[in-house]
């Protein structure tokens, strides 16, 4: 089949497939353990729930403007402000499908065939993808688990070229929850501003954040960073929401009104009625995010709890996001093996680390219930021994 030359190369999304794949075992009644997840387990909290509800009824059915409602847009520049000290206009929100959409949208806007994009290794699994979607380069910045998975800024600057034209940022980052500090994001603010490298904030996990840490939004320190910034957010993580599909970002004027056009020719409006749901999640208090933020702060450190006792496997601590990226070197099998191997015999599930890069890891989401966390490193335990 004479498919267009961008898509050739571009991949299945690994953990969309194999979360799905769980998903039937289970349906077909397997006792699966599933850490391959990327979306929390929680229900999506009923106030939310029931703004769908009321939009359905009321009949607000039909197309909203491209790049979201008004109402929204405002709700999210306030979040904006309120979160992120930053100050965006809602003609500089868009409000798209998903964040991983609106991440695409801006890789279509701004980046042309041979650009080079800066991407941290290990990196989330679709934005290498993007960037061959638009045929660009994807330039890979190793960074190493003695330094927290960050990266080294010399090896960032030295990766920097004239044909560089973005740098993507994760904190905190899928898959190793690394969270960079107030201080280091100065430093790459300082690098990118000085070689005019925009700067793709990917916050999905902003709220996701453990041992008091705090995130910070790399466009709020100054202008000459936030006129090279897209900050992108969404509703999936912190809210639950993963199905409801909505996304967001915000960007100087002209690169949110060209991200405007690419919706208005592509997708049009995000879901109304999720756009209704998204509306009440950022005007209800945030307790239900806490509590949920609380949760997974437990799982963690019971995961790690039981990770210190297994002598084979190490780990660096997350402190973002509800992933555990776990050392496998010692096993003596690549990421794909050990993934594949551990399902097969003890049915847990979760994401061979050469996906993201690392093929001497492996990703484990404890974006599920402790007592199947606990029944998951049981077996993990068990077989790692044998
Ligand atoms: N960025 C990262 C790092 C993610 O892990 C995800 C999860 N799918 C997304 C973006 C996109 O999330 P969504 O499209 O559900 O908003
Ligand atoms: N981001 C999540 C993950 O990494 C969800 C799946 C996806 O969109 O890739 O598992």
């Amino acid at each position: 089949m004479n498919l267009a030359r961008r898509v050739k190369d571009v991949l299945d999304s690994p953990t969309l497939a194999l979360t799905s794949k769980v998903k039937q075992l289970k349906k077909e009644g397997f006792d699966v353990i599933n850490f391959t997840a990327g979306e929390p387990d929680f229900d999506t909290p009923k106030e939310i729930k029931q703004a769908a509800i009321d939009a359905i009824n009321k009949g607000f059915t039909k197309y909203t403007p491209s790049a979201g409602t008004q109402e929204l847009k405002e709700a999210i520049c306030e979040k904006f402000k309120r979160d992120n000290s930053l100050d965006y206009s809602p003609n500089q929100v868009i409000v798209s499908c998903g964040a991983k959409h609106s991440l695409f949208n801006i890789v279509e806007a701004l980046i042309e065939r041979d650009d080079e994009v800066i991407i941290p290794s290990p990196f989330w699994v679709s934005y290498p993808e993007m960037a061959k979607l638009v045929e660009a380069k994807t330039v890979f910045l190793e960074t190493e688990p003695l330094n927290n998975f960050k990266i080294d800024l010399k090896k960032f600057e030295k990766a920097i070229t004239k044909k560089t034209k973005a740098f993507i940022l994760n904190s905190p980052s899928n898959p190793t929850g690394s969270v960079y500090s107030r201080q280091e994001l100065e430093k790459i603010a300082e690098i990118c501003v000085a070689n005019k490298i925009f700067v793709i904030s990917d916050e999905i996990y902003e709220k996701l954040i453990y041992d008091n840490q705090k995130h910070v939004s790399i466009a709020s320190f100054g202008k000459d960073i936030y006129d090279l910034t897209i900050t992108v957010n969404g509703m999936s993580k912190a809210f639950s929401m993963t199905g409801w599909r909505i996304g967001y970002l915000g960007a100087p004027q002209e690169i949110a009104s060209a991200v405007k056009r690419i919706q208005d020719h592509s997708t049009s409006n995000p879901a109304s009625i999720s756009q209704a749901a998204a509306l009440a999640a950022l005007k209800m208090p945030e307790d239900q995010v806490i509590k949920m933020r609380e949760e997974f702060e437990k799982r963690r450190n019971y995961m790690i709890e039981r990770l210190d006792k297994i002598k084979k496997l190490s780990y660096i601590k997350p402190q973002g996001a509800f992933y555990l990226f776990c050392n496998i070197s010692q096993i003596k099998m690549g990421s794909h093996e050990f993934a594949k191997k551990l399902l097969d015999d003890t049915k847990v599930a979760l994401i061979p680390g050469k996906d993201f890069g690392r093929d001497d890891f492996v990703r484990i989401s404890f974006a599920t219930d402790l007592e199947s966390i606990k029944k998951g490193m049981d077996r993990i335990e068990q077989w790692v021994r044998q």
